[in-house]
């Protein structure tokens, strides 16, 4: 047995098994190893049956039965339900919204199950639990004569997917472990480091996180590999900036005296945070080497007027050794309004300069100023458009990704501005910068709340600018939680706000969904029976959009252009959806199941409704009434500095569950290791230095295995 060997080599597995490993992204031995116990479960703990109490967390064992699958009467939604018996008694199980678990099992299975007793006295029920096949080695027959040979005895749990269980899991490890393939890999991190943090190595975290003895050893485990997580990303992270420093860009100079003459022109003053972000980046230009620079700010912090200043020392500037022309600037927006938004922005802004601004977009092109009507823009070709960027006659193109198609070649790109970038992968932020022949300076920009540490880690070759302050006179969001019973009066002040002109939008809730596949089909419809029972019950006067995750992008970008001008009173949309958009008039926004969000996302989705001088009110309207998750909530009352409430989350909840691995290219582990700020800094710092020391790894060939193996996961954008 090898580590690279693929499973099937070794065991025997169901089509349904196979299929389950493979969405857990395991075909290897390796893989199989590399899959960790979300949590350890101590034998001996298990209750029985009939003396289960309510409100409490039990872990129970016991056979299986009166599977079924239906909706619940007052909410509609799919439920699985089944019975659980031990000697003692029975209880009832429900799967709300998860009804294909009542498949996964079939009547007289022998079973553990944990999960939280609700439901009045007399009548309890498990919500949700999680429910396994049992190992018979975990417990005796019954609760009452348990086996005292496993009593305290750690059990890991594993992420599941239907057709493999966690006691499949251990009982494939086993024989892995058995044969000692574990003590063959190699281990990626240095000996020296390893030594430093105190890590175990490889072959020992491996028995320790799967199959600990102790809690202390799972924890030394896990400690190690999310340690490797995190340096495996930042030797990534150190060997993209190495590269970016290793080019040349064009120099450009006396932006200080540009920055002023431009800011003259402006009708307020910077923010003493924008000083200091267009600061940041003016010196990044006089510098021989392309800027990679992050630009981090609230929505509304005012990110435009820095990329406005220092696009303008750039067109402002002649290319090395010529008479005439200027350098060029690409502006790239994650969507079409977005992109037309910005292209009137910057027209307004530079007007008063001899340069040619430019639109492309996949629905066509625009250039400012038309040769026959003076400050205005026109329509214009694609092909006319792609001959004058490359020629050099436009100074400014601002776009979508359509800036990134092979056709678009630049005379002289110098910068790139690219918003909101976690929607553009590393590979288009690349495509982008590799026209021309000196390589352009690179400035994200995000409104997108997340911890420094994660930051840290995911733009690690970015140097990171903040805009921690708001402009002046800017309205606060008046933000209150509605509790069930005040309904009726949220809906009578949105009402009163829509009367008078002004527009709502509607948020209908992130569904918990273990299989990432169903969680569009799932909300698109909890966004259409909202939309719809709003249009019946409650606002029959007001006109109502519809968008979600499953709306064509055509479609959408028109819903998004009838909200702008105010064709729809009422925008519904799902979570999923980027309603990145600027509708000043936009003042109302409910957010239903509130709960299930992060505080984070709460934030960024109310930050859509405070672009107004109308004072904006913002209504959570959470599902339950529990006493963690309105105190979470109230954070949102007191709170509005989206980077504060990041942290909030990540210290209150598993990160995890808040940003989701998918979207960062991080695991569970590795999330668990952003609370960890000192780990962060130490992973960094060792990246750092091992790749100023050995840039292509060559004495490191385990480490750059893992570097290329860890890349594919994470360049999946
Ligand atoms: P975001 O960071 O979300 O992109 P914008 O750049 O769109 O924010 O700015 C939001 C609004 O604030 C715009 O209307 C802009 O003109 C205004 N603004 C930006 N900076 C200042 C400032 N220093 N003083 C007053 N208003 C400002
Ligand atoms: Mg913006």
């Amino acid at each position: 047995m090898l580590p690279h060997d693929p499973l099937t080599k070794h065991f025997r597995l169901t089509t349904v098994q196979l299929s389950a490993l493979k969405r857990l992204g395991i075909s290897s031995i390796e893989e199989l190893l590399r899959h960790f116990p979300a949590r350890y479960d101590q034998g001996g703990s298990e209750s029985a049956i009939a003396g289960l109490v309510a409100g409490t967390e039990v872990t129970i064992f016991g056979t299986i039965g009166n599977l079924e699958t239906r909706r619940s009467w007052k909410r509609k939604i799919p439920v699985g339900e089944a019975v659980i018996r031990d000697a003692s008694g029975s209880i009832k199980i429900m799967w709300f919204h998860q009804p294909y678990l009542a498949k996964k099992f079939h009547d007289g299975m022998y079973v553990k199950a944990i999960g939280t007793v609700t439901g009045k006295t007399g009548k309890p029920y498990l919500a949700n639990p999680h429910v396994e096949v049992a190992d018979p080695s975990e417990v005796g027959l019954f609760a009452d004569t348990k086996a005292p040979a496993t009593a305290g005895k750690l059990f890991a749990i594993y992420p599941e997917s239907r057709g493999v269980t966690s006691l499949w899991f251990r009982h494939a490890l086993e024989r892995v472990f058995a044969n000692g393939v574990h003590s063959r890999i190699d281990d990626s991190i240095p000996t020296d480091i390893r030594a430093r943090y105190n890590l175990p190595d490889i072959g020992a975290a491996l028995v320790w996180i799967h199959t600990p003895e102790k809690m202390p050893h799972a924890e030394a485990a896990r400690k190690r590999f999310a340690f490797e997580e995190i340096f495996t990303i930042q030797v990534t992270r150190a060997r993209e900036r190495a590269e970016n420093d290793t080019q040349s860009s064009f120099p450009i100079k006396d932006g200080a005296d540009h920055a002023e003459r431009f800011l003259s022109t402006i009708p307020f003053s910077p923010t003493s945070a924008q000083k200091r972000a267009i600061k940041d980046i003016l010196d990044n230009f006089s510098s021989p080497h392309p800027m990679a620079r992050l630009l981090e700010g609230d929505v509304g912090s005012g990110k435009t007027l820095v990329a406005a200043t220092s696009a303008h020392a750039v067109v402002n500037s002649r290319p090395p050794n010529r008479q005439s022309g200027t350098l060029q600037v690409a502006y790239m927006a994650p969507t079409e309004i977005l992109a037309q938004q910005h292209f009137q922005s910057f027209i307004e802004f530079f007007s008063h300069l001899p340069i040619n601004i430019a639109l492309m977009t996949g629905s066509g092109c625009k250039k400012f100023p038309s040769k026959v009507s003076k400050g205005k823009a026109t329509d214009i070709s694609r092909a006319q458009l792609l001959k004058w960027v490359a020629s050099g006659e436009i100074a400014m193109l601002v776009g979508t990704h359509a800036l990134i198609q092979k056709a678009v070649k630049f005379q002289h790109l110098a910068f790139c501005i690219v918003d909101e970038q976690h929607r553009f992968g590393t590979r288009q932020r690349r495509a982008l910068a590799h026209k021309g022949d000196a390589a352009p300076h690179f400035l994200s920009m995000t409104a997108t709340p997340i911890p420094r540490t994660l930051a840290l880690t995911i733009y690690g070759d970015l140097d990171i600018s903040v805009l921690d302050e708001l402009p002046p006179g800017r309205a606060k969001v008046k933000t209150v939680i509605v509790t069930k019973e005040k309904r009726a009066e949220a809906y009578e002040s949105v009402r009163r706000e829509l009367a008078s002109g002004r527009q709502a939008f509607v948020i209908c809730p992130r569904i918990e969904e273990p299989d990432p596949a169903k969680i569009h089909a799932l909300q698109a419809k909890s966004a259409k029976a909202e939309a719809k029972r709003l249009q019946k019950d409650i606002f029959p006067e007001f006109r109502i959009g519809l968008l979600h995750g499953s709306v064509k992008p055509a479609e959408k970008d028109e819903v998004m252009r009838q909200f702008a001008a105010h064709e729809i009173d009422i925008l519904v949309a799902t979570s999923v959806v980027e309603v990145g958009i600027n509708v000043p008039n936009a003042t109302v926004m409910l957010i239903e199941g509130a709960e299930r969000f992060g505080l984070a996302q709460l934030h960024q989705l109310r930050g859509r409704i405070m672009r107004s001088s109308h004072p904006p009110h913002c209504f959570l309207l959470p599902e339950t009434a529990g006493e963690v998750a309105m105190k979470r909530l109230r954070a949102l009352e007191k709170s509005d500095d989206g980077f504060k409430l990041a942290e909030a989350d990540l210290e209150n909840r598993g990160a995890g569950d808040l940003f989701g691995r998918q979207q960062w290219g991080v695991t569970d582990l590795g999330m668990e290791a952003l609370k960890n700020p000192r780990l962060i800094a130490a992973a960094r710092a060792e990246a750092q230095k091992l790749v100023a020391k050995d840039p292509s790894l060559s004495n490191y060939p385990a480490l750059a295995q893992r570097v290329a193996s860890a890349g594919q996961e994470l360049h999946g954008e």
